[in-house]
Formats: structure tokens, C-alpha cells, sequence
């Protein structure tokens, strides 16, 4: 086709001159711009870019962020699974997983049913974006178009393998984990329509940490018994209290391993100011010491119904009641770096008192005051480095550690040498 048949269809394609097109397209063929380049150029020059939307920019998955609208990425699936979920009452199954460059991994969410298997490379055209759980995920719907490539370039990550538990995040979809099941334990919960539903929730390790998981269809998998060491593929990861949940579901599969996983007991060490901006962490240990015992510590009343704290006779649910006495203390640890309420239960709350619920309620009856007994507590432990071990959530308030261990830390820095000799020694 020659130029000035090119000129006489663009003109009236954009209805404008065709002298003034064919002048504006001989000036850039003048310039050595190729004859197509040189259409699209005046085509945007009127202000027609070619009927659809602009493609998106072709982005590398480090830089793409919900604020940056649509994108175009090529990348390989590291992992893909389906799973159910609830939308506005209807059940859909998608398919969720990770997608890698060179340059970083990103979580997606298919809606289209594009049948991406680990180890595709693709390239998503207008993709979505937005913001889940607090991380960036792409979003794959019928306006994204798919293209599989041949050829797999280099990615630093790898395709279709096992996570440790202590690198999940909640929003992770369609992951495989190797874990020994430390606590499992059958509830019931209700479930949709207020229906009944039997379900499995407790503790699995893998050596880098241990998490809450809950299964909905323990039916499925009867590997996932207490001590047992399993594979569990095609799960995801919700969230509670900031604690990152592996959640098992009707696409998810558990089969037993062939080795045995040691059922790690130890609990990630961690400063409180790593620990809080985690957002929560399930079993962590931290150092740190102790500022002060704060109101509500001691000698306590909680309401018979609920457990809740009794003031002056008073349940926030239930109003007058009679109270029953416990045991509880309420600490602020400081390491420094943050800070952090540790609540001691009644028998951690007996160690830092030295002395039992029936003590407590002598001393507080010689004194005629309750208030003896966080007294007694807060000249124990106030200006103490303990080291906590429990379950830290993190609200609007601050931080709360549910101590399981509460222990001072030997301040005898000979003794300590000691150790470490001892240690260094084998
Ligand atoms: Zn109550």
C-alpha cells in the first residue's frame, strides 16, 4: 500500500484532511520513520489511539503496587491451586498461587480460569491490582489476556517447592508445606446457614517455627494426625490476631512423609519491636525487662458466667455478680526496642508471688486490702529481665504476650561466661 493510499484510509478513519495527513506522514517518512510507526504517530497526533485502551505499561513485578493501576508482567508460576470461596453468598472456585521474575514473586488470584501450572512462564496482559491482606496481588479477570511463552527465563526462586512455615504470610495461596502435626484437636464451629460443621484445628512444626492451622474437611485427611509428619499441598494462609494460619480445604491434600519431622519445641527468639511489627506471632521467646505491673494484677475477681473481670461487684456482660477469686498478672516488658503487656495466668502469677491463691487471700485479708498482693508482685519482678515465652497479638491497645513460660534471666554475668564456656566447650 502505497503512502497516499495509507493517507486517503487514515483520513478517513480520523475524518480529518487528507492533504494535512499525507503532509504530516511525508514529513516523518522524511525523517526515516517507518511507514507504520509513522501511521500510529499521527493517528496519537489526532488524538485516536487506536480504538481500545492504552495497553497498560509492561511492568516488572518488583514495581507493580495496587496504586499503580493495571499492569502488563511477564513472569513463571511458581505455584497454583484452586480453592472455594464465598462471593456475596454464591460459592466460586479460583485458582490462587505465585508468580516470579527476576526482579521479585508476586500472589495472584485467577478469576478467568487461564489454567496457569507451575513452571508456565506467561505474559498477563492487563492485569489487575489491588491490595489483599495487606499485600500488593494481581488479579487475573476476562479483560486480561494470557499469552504462555516458550521460553523460561531466569528466576531466583523455586518452582512448585516447599515453604518453611516461618516465611508465610497471610494472603500466600495454593502452598506445600512439610510439617509434623504437634497438637490436633476436633471442634465444632457453625458454619454457613448455621449449620453444625466439625472441624480440625491445632499445631504443626517443621523445624523454622510452629503455627496454628485449622482444617475444614479433616474428613479428606486422615494423615493429619497428632505426631504424624506430613506433606501438605495446596493450602493457604489466613490470618488471626496477626498470626499467620495454615488453612486446609477441600482442593488441599495431606500425605504422609517418609521421614520423621523432630517435633521442634523451640520458639523463635525475637525483639519486641521485631515482634510487634510482625503484626503477631504464635510461640515467640523474647528478653526484656520488666517496667511495671499494671492495674488489674494480683488478687482478681472474674465473673462465674463469662471469666471476665469483676469490678466493684460488677460484670461488664452479666452486672451484680459474685465474683471468684483468681490469680493474674499484668506486666510491661521493655527490651529497648519495644514494649509489650505479658499476662501471667494464676499459676505463673503463684511463681512471681511465691505463694498460692489461699496465701494471697490471707495476706490480703491481714492488710484489709487486696491491693497488697500486685503489691508484692511489682516489688518482685519490677526492674527484673525475665525471659517470656508466648503468644504475642497485637491491637489497638498494644501488644499482648500470653505467657506460657515466664522466667528471670540469671544476671550473674560470671555464671553466664560459664555457660557459654560449657557451651563452646560441647
Ligand atoms: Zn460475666
Amino acid at each position: 500500500m502505497s503512502l497516499e493510499d495509507r493517507a486517503e484510509e487514515l483520513a478517513s478513519d480520523l475524518g480529518a484532511d487528507k492533504a494535512e495527513v499525507r503532509s504530516a506522514l511525508e514529513n516523518l517518512v522524511s525523517y526515516s520513520v517507518p511507514l507504520d510507526e509513522a501511521v500510529q504517530s499521527v493517528r496519537r497526533k489526532y488524538g485516536d489511539d487506536g480504538g481500545g485502551p492504552a495497553d497498560p505499561t509492561e511492568a516488572d513485578i518488583a514495581d507493580v503496587t495496587p496504586d499503580g493501576g493495571n499492569v502488563t508482567v511477564t513472569g513463571t508460576v511458581l505455584s497454583s491451586g484452586k480453592r472455594s470461596i464465598y462471593i456475596d453468598g454464591d460459592l466460586r472456585v479460583i485458582r490462587e498461587g505465585e508468580l516470579a521474575d527476576s526482579t521479585g514473586k508476586i500472589i495472584f488470584t485467577d478469576w478467568a480460569d487461564a489454567e496457569l501450572s507451575p513452571g508456565d512462564t506467561v505474559t498477563l496482559g492487563n492485569a489487575g491490582v489491588r491490595e489483599f491482606m495487606g499485600r500488593t496481588q494481581l488479579n487475573i479477570n476476562e479483560s486480561t489476556t494470557v499469552a504462555f511463552r516458550e521460553e523460561t527465563p531466569e528466576i531466583p526462586y523455586e518452582v512448585g517447592g516447599a515453604t518453611e512455615l516461618r516465611d508465610l504470610r497471610a494472603g500466600d495461596g495454593a502452598i506445600t508445606v512439610e510439617v509434623r502435626v504437634i497438637e490436633a484437636e476436633t471442634r465444632e464451629v457453625s458454619a454457613r446457614e448455621g449449620e453444625q460443621k466439625e472441624i480440625l484445628s491445632g499445631v504443626v512444626s517443621d523445624g523454622s517455627t510452629r503455627l496454628p492451622f485449622t482444617d475444614w474437611e479433616p474428613d479428606d485427611h486422615a494423615a493429619m494426625a497428632e505426631d504424624a509428619s506430613v506433606r501438605i499441598e495446596n493450602a493457604h494462609v489466613k490470618e488471626f490476631r496477626g498470626v499467620p494460619q495454615v488453612t486446609l480445604g477441600e482442593y488441599t491434600t495431606v500425605e504422609p512423609l517418609d521421614r520423621e519431622i523432630a517435633p521442634g519445641d523451640e520458639a523463635p527468639r525475637m525483639s519486641v519491636g521485631e515482634a510487634v511489627s510482625s503484626g503477631g506471632v504464635f510461640d515467640v521467646e523474647l528478653v526484656g525487662s520488666v517496667l511495671d505491673v499494671r492495674e488489674g494484677s494480683g488478687l482478681i475477681q472474674r465473673c462465674p458466667e463469662c471469666g471476665r473481670i469483676v469490678q466493684k461487684g460488677q460484670c461488664r456482660s452479666h452486672g451484680a455478680v459474685d465474683g471468684v477469686d483468681d490469680l493474674r498478672t499484668k506486666a510491661i516488658l521493655d527490651d529497648g526496642t519495644g514494649t509489650a503487656t505479658v499476662v501471667l495466668d494464676d499459676e505463673l502469677t503463684s511463681e512471681v508471688y511465691g505463694g498460692t491463691l489461699e496465701d494471697a487471700l490471707e495476706d490480703a485479708r491481714d492488710a484489709m486490702d487486696q491491693e497488697v498482693v500486685a503489691e508484692r508482685i511489682r516489688e518482685r519482678i519490677v526492674g527484673e529481665e525475665f525471659r517470656v515465652r508466648g503468644d504475642l497479638s497485637v491491637d489497638d491497645y498494644g501488644a499482648n504476650v500470653d505467657a506460657t513460660e515466664f522466667e528471670r534471666v540469671d544476671d550473674d554475668p560470671s555464671e553466664r561466661a560459664r555457660d557459654l564456656l560449657a557451651e563452646v566447650g560441647g
